[in-house]
Parts: C-alpha cells; sequence; structure tokens
C-alpha cells in the first residue's frame, strides 16, 4: 500500500473541500473541530482493517493498534506510516498540546499524549470524523 498512489484528487481550495467533505468531517478536518466524546463511530471498532484519512485517503493507522483508552476517541499507538502524519504544536483552549495532521492533505486529525501504551508510550487521539475505515480483505 502506498501513500503516494491518490485515489482521489487533492482539493485546491477551500470550497472544494466544503464539497466534498460533510460539514461535521470539514469542522474537524479543516477547522480542527474536535467531535464529542463516544460520539464517533470507530471509537468501540474492534474490526481489523486500514484507518485512512477521510479528506484524501492517505492510509493513516491500522487497527492492530488501537487500544481501548477510555477517552471517547479512537486512539492507537502509533501511526501505520511514520511519515504520513506530522505533528505541530497547539497552543489553542489555554494548553500546550501536540496536534496531528495529514501529511498529505493537512486535515487535522486530533492530538497525541505522552501516556499510552507499549511499545511507544504514545496514544494518538484521534476524531472518528476525520477516519475512514477499509476492512481487511477476507
Ligand atoms: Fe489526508
Amino acid at each position: 500500500m502506498s501513500n503516494d498512489s491518490p485515489s482521489v484528487e487533492m482539493p485546491k481550495s477551500e470550497e472544494e473541500w466544503k464539497s466534498r467533505l460533510s460539514p461535521e468531517q470539514y469542522e474537524v478536518l479543516r477547522k480542527a473541530g474536535t467531535e464529542r466524546p463516544w460520539s464517533g463511530k470507530y471509537v468501540d471498532n474492534h474490526e481489523d482493517g486500514t484507518y485512512t484519512c477521510a479528506g484524501c485517503g492517505s492510509v493513516l493507522f491500522d487497527s492492530s493498534t488501537k487500544f481501548e483508552s477510555g477517552s471517547g476517541w479512537p486512539s492507537f499507538y502509533e501511526p501505520a506510516v511514520a511519515e504520513a502524519v506530522e505533528v505541530v504544536e497547539d497552543r489553542s483552549h489555554g494548553m500546550v498540546r501536540t496536534e496531528v495532521r495529514c501529511r498529505r492533505c493537512g486535515g487535522h486529525l486530533g492530538h497525541v499524549f505522552d501516556d499510552g501504551p507499549n511499545p511507544t508510550g504514545l496514544r494518538y487521539c484521534m476524531n472518528s470524523l476525520s477516519l475512514d475505515f477499509k476492512p481487511a480483505a477476507g
């Protein structure tokens, strides 16, 4: 699987993003919003498969790294491909957090915290609205 073989063309304007995404997806991916905890469709998904970016289709996370964080958001201990995400310091809302974005489309995915499980100790706290799930074949 390669992130260099896009299945979709990248929008060039915010108007194009708006027409591609649902209003809820747009608010999270393009406006760095956060879905309400436990509201997302992937919090309790335990199927084997791959999570891709809802904005551009880039492969982001594998179900084998998903864990029960108790946070109300789908949580992973590492990206499927390290280069698929980028991290940015986020000082909004009176906190210093590390924002996680899709490197390919720049879409906001969530935040990463250092209270995750082994083997990385990281908790990628993602919005379901930023993700699409592709069940494993077979
Ligand atoms: Fe993306």
